[in-house]
């Protein structure tokens, strides 16, 4: 998902609507804006599909005014799939005795089930079925005095990846879990206004200034006065999601103080040294394979065309939630430049291998168009198991990788080779000159070794077994 704050601004709706514009890619699937008026308290609006569609009619925009707001652009980990509960759309919002209050969330809470049936049981009423409903009724029952200290006592309750945006009627609420799995950033714009997002990208399009990361396990309570830094949480050793570098976040954002595109284009360079081959072509599974791509061709002088052609008309098809779209999707997304593959023999870069579908797909539509030879190149170790902390992973079994070697992938895939960059590479590649440290990874990277940083409690009493 996408989370989008800003506070100090005149018509704060507005700006909220062009960030989450910019981070669309996290999540396609609805959107939400709450706002807070001196005059008109607090408006809301949620909808299904893109924020250009929903957030640019002035009608709907007239009924958001006020100085502070924040957003939401959902993809659905948990809870209900795709566009069937609005009221599974975030913000959500709540009204305590000091006044109301509403939160964004990214991340996947790993014990939501359980705190729940918890909340449930002692007189909660959900209205939804997301995980991050949780964090309202843990504030709810909170007994502080401020909503500030009652969103550090909810959140030391929960489990897992958050990164969370929320406000109350003056104050700008940001904080990430201890880990620091999900990004997320402040900046600053014009005289006395502040900005919270998940990447840079999406302070670049309001025109503000980037200050810094929020850092792990810190809360930033936010006014147009400044900024208040609080540590709720015991101090860790950060885990950054290492696949935000690979995939999930906008080529033109900073992670980490890195460029993504740079860090992409490295792990093409790491992915030619490693696995050379001889080739005509290198061509970029687009929009995700493109940056590796370039990388692998710089490293190798094998030139760089562009062999599959995008339509731009549409999303990230992984995100689509059933795989009946997933798999009408590639073809309604990618087609074969025809002229250019004849005879040739193709180096392939994609970012990752999840389910085989695009790969297999893209193979078939490569060699119907009279390729010589197909490679693949992946700018990703083998997904062998799924993710619990906000990227919509599948079930176990329906992992390539979880039941096949890298040669069995191949023969399955029925390329002429087939390799994924090394753990080590990828590591080396986010800047991390000696590669994982296994006595303590510097990131998560949970879906390629199975080392989970947070037990995934709630899918453990599911039977999911490490
Ligand atoms: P597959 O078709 O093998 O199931 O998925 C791999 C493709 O999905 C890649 O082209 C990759 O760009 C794309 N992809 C999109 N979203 C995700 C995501 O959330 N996780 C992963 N691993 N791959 C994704
Ligand atoms: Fe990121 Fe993979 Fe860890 Fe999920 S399991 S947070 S996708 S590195
Ligand atoms: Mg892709």
């Amino acid at each position: 998902c996408g989370i989008f704050g800003i506070v100090g601004v005149a018509n704060a709706a507005s700006f909220v609507a062009l960030g989450l514009h910019a981070l669309q890619h996290r999540g396609q699937e609805a959107g939400g804006i709450v706002v807070h008026d001196p005059e008109q308290g607090f408006n809301n609006a949620r909808r299904f599909g893109y924020v250009r569609d929903n957030f640019t009619d002035p009608a709907t925009m007239a009924t958001l005014p006020g100085p502070i707001g924040i957003g939401h652009v959902r993809y659905s980990t948990a809870g209900s799939k795709g566009a069937t509960a609005i009221r599974d759309v975030q913000p959500f919002f709540g009204e305590f005795s000091m006044g109301g209050a509403a939160i964004a969330h990214n991340g996947n809470i790993t014990n939501a089930d359980a705190l729940r049936r918890e909340l449930i049981e002692r007189g909660s009423i959900f209205q939804s079925s997301s995980d991050s409903e949780c964090i309202i009724h843990l504030m709810a029952r909170s007994l502080q005095r401020s909503i500030p200290d009652r969103m550090e006592d909810a959140l030391r309750r929960v489990e897992g990846a958050f990164s969370v945006v929320a406000m109350t009627r003056t104050k700008l609420i940001g904080v990430r879990d201890p880990l620091g799995v999900r990004p997320l950033v402040i900046g600053r714009i014009g005289e006395d206004g502040w900005v919270l997002a998940s990447e840079t990208c999406a302070l670049d399009i309001v025109g503000a200034e980037f200050l810094r990361e929020v850092e792990p396990g810190e809360m930033v309570v936010i006014t147009p006065a400044g900024i208040d830094s609080r540590h709720p949480f015991r101090p860790s050793r950060p885990r950054f999601c290492i696949f935000e570098h690979v995939y999930f976040s906008r080529p033109d954002s900073i992670l980490g103080g890195r460029s993504v595109y740079e860090t992409r284009e490295a792990i093409g360079r790491e992915l030619a040294k490693e696995s050379p081959v001889e080739a005509d072509l290198v061509c970029p599974v687009p929009d995700s394979g493109t940056p590796a791509a370039i990388g692998y061709s710089l490293e190798s002088g094998i030139p760089y065309a562009m062999g599959i052609i995008r339509n731009q008309y549409m999303g990230r098809t992984f995100i689509e939630p059933t795989e009946q779209i997933r798999n009408m999707g590639v073809r309604l997304k990618l087609n074969v430049n025809r002229a250019l593959i004849r005879g040739k023999r193709v180096i392939l870069v994609d970012d990752s291998v999840v389910r085989g579908t695009t790969s297999r797909k893209i193979k078939e539509m490569i060699l119907d168009a009279g390729a010589k030879e197909v490679h693949f190149r992946i700018a990703s170790p083998p997904t062998a198991w799924p993710c619990f902390y906000g990227v919509d992973t599948p079930q176990r079994e329906k992992l390539l990788a979880a039941t096949m070697s890298e040669d069995e992938m191949r023969d399955h895939l029925a390329v002429d080779s087939l390799k994924f960059i090394s753990l080590d590479g990828l590591y080396r590649a986010v800047g991390e000159a000696k590669g994982r440290n296994p006595k303590a990874p510097q990131y998560c990277d949970a879906c390629f070794s199975g080392e989970y940083p947070v037990e995934p409690s709630d899918q453990i009493e599911k039977g999911f077994t490490l």
